[in-house]
């Protein structure tokens, strides 16, 4: 469990190796209504150390909320208030310049590992293991290329993270570097579970099925599936009432029917209820 407290980590009631060590790259306040996103970084740098004295250098003119190590660790470099600099130019659903919406978390990966004769190694000539490699290519386009693992320990403290700060700001939205700037970012590229991390943290825990029973009684849902289909009765052949609903989208819940529950987006209708999840 992590706790936030004045826009910081509580390191009393957080069971994390951390720290606060503040940078000065940063601009004021978020506006109201924001932060809304969190976006993924990988560090690329040579260790965690060297990446977070970097982002504490006023000449890298760039820094991130967080820094997670290798092992772990978690330093924060900026209030979670402020804005910090690590998206750039970039743009996402109509909006451009992501710093000002958005939470950034830094994560210790070498990114793009080259191959030598005998093994992969790191921009500064760090060999990595070959359990430690993921061949695979980029989702924006590109050859196969061998990418630094990320460790499992780090990814547990980043969901921990990523949940602590959805429930301290009105979080909507979870993407990488590479979905708010393709083409000039690769970040934190395809060893990254962007996808299984985004559904975790924005469509429900792992326990949701237990604590079904407990949040039928509350009558809100979301869309959990890419595309879900609106009909017009509790049945696979019935017709549709309107285009499907994204992802995301949100509905009053008006009945529930077996694998059906009947909603209101306005439009009232049926959805499998394989494809929502309950929220508070
Ligand atoms: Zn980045």
């Amino acid at each position: 469990m992590i706790s936030i407290t004045n826009h910081r980590i509580d390191p009393t009631a957080s069971e994390l190796k951390f720290s606060y060590d503040e940078s000065p790259n940063h601009s004021g306040l978020f506006r109201t209504g924001t932060p809304d996103t969190l976006v993924m970084h990988f560090t690329l740098g040579d260790t965690y150390t060297s990446s977070v004295n970097w982002l504490k250098n006023p000449n890298a003119k760039a820094s991130a909320h967080l820094v997670v190590g290798r092992k772990g660790e978690v330093v924060q470099l900026v209030p979670f208030n402020q804005i910090a600099w690590h998206a750039g130019a970039s743009q996402w659903n109509g909006r451009s310049g992501l710093n000002n919406y958005s939470i950034g978390i830094e994560i210790a990966n070498a990114g793009i590992l080259s191959k030598r004769s005998d093994g992969y190694y790191t921009t500064f000539g760090k060999r990595i293991d070959n359990d430690q490699v993921v061949l695979a290519p980029h989702k924006n386009g590109g050859p196969e290329r061998a990418w630094e693992a990320y460790t499992p320990t780090q990814m547990a403290v980043v969901e921990q993270l990523c949940e602590a700060l959805i429930a301290n700001y009105p979080i909507s939205e979870l993407v990488g570097h590479d979905d708010i700037a393709p083409g000039r970012k690769f970040d934190p590229g395809p060893a990254f579970p962007i996808e299984s991390l985004r559904s975790k943290i924005l469509f429900g825990r792992k326990d949701e099925e237990e604590r079904t029973l407990d949040r039928e009684s509350r009558n809100k849902g979301i869309v959990t599936a890419e595309l879900l289909n609106l009909r017009q009765s509790p049945s696979l052949n019935a017709p549709t009432v309107t285009e499907p609903l994204r992802q995301g989208t949100r509905f009053e819940i008006l009945k529930i029917e077996g694998d059906w529950v009947k909603v209101d987006v306005c439009l009232e209708g049926w959805v499998s209820r394989k494809h929502i999840k309950y929220f508070e």
